[in-house]
């Protein structure tokens, strides 16, 4: 396959932050701010009680999608306080992160618990982001490649051809979140090969050359167009620099630039 012809994203990460003002203003200023342009999909991962609000919004578009930033397992019962991905579904959302590594680090998530999720998402229609990588002490103990083998394998092996079509996976190294620190363009392209080697040994070369793989990891708009220029890399999924639609679109105008060139 063509690298090109695989679907190119730029996915936001809003985290906890914004009000529901502030999360309007955003969506809409970033929306207006942007030609119409399908080669690229826009995502946007707002907090949860945001997402009928800013789905209304993407929804407009046939190029901008929203998200939730997890879910639960199950589609409905007695789980004070979790929100599942039925209910996620009923809103106009579209996408849902699944395995996200303060999901990982703060809330204790596992593969087992993760595939779950995944089959939740799928069940309902959606779309799982699916996320990997590995923390600052296993890349020293040079078992980032294991690490992340095991993340992949243990959660999309058993996945059906048609959930394949729709799945999008994205690596993060969890020393490159938040930090100002990022993966240079080498590290996150043979990363990025290595996933696509684990899927295609999982599933076959055709399935692993359609997935998307995005970036993450203090991602913004001076080093984008860098990491994204990588063959294996199909995007980003950005977290502080999300937050502001100047930064958000500049790193938009730099894959469109590479998508359209
Ligand atoms: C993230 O949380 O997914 C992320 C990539 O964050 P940041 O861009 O802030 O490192």
């Amino acid at each position: 396959m063509n690298t090109m012809s695989r679907k190119k994203i730029v996915a936001g990460n809003w985290k906890m932050n914004k009000t529901l003002p502030e999360a309007q203003q955003l969506i809409n200023e970033i929306i207006n701010s942007c030609v119409e342009d399908t080669a690229v999909q826009k995502i946007v991962f707002p907090p949860f009680l945001f997402l009928p609000a800013v789905s209304l919004a993407t929804g407009q578009r046939n190029d901008f999608f929203t998200g939730a930033q997890n879910c639960h397992t199950h589609d409905a019962g007695a789980y004070t306080g979790e929100v599942s991905a039925q209910a996620i579904a009923s809103v106009g959302a579209t996408y849902v992160l699944v395995g996200h590594s303060e999901r990982r680090q703060y809330f204790k998530e596992d593969s087992h618990q993760l595939k779950s999720k995944i089959e939740a998402v799928f069940r309902n229609k959606l779309v799982p982001l699916y996320c990997v990588g590995e923390v600052l002490n296993e890349r020293k103990e040079n078992r980032h490649f294991d690490v992340v083998g095991n993340q992949l394998s243990e959660v999309i092996k058993e996945l059906s051809a048609v959930q394949l079509q729709q799945l999008v996976i994205a690596y993060e190294p969890v020393w490159a979140i938040g930090t100002g620190e990022t993966a240079t363009p080498q590290q996150a392209e043979e990363m990025h090969a290595y996933i696509r080697k684990i899927i295609a040994q999982l599933h076959g070369e055709a399935v692993a050359e359609h997935i998307p793989l995005l970036y993450g990891g203090s991602c913004n708009p001076g080093n984008a167009a860098e990491l994204f220029s990588c063959p294996n890399v199909d995007g980003g999924l950005i977290g502080g620099a999300s937050l502001k639609a100047a930064d958000f679109l500049s790193i938009i105008a730099s894959i469109k630039l590479l998508v359209n060139n």
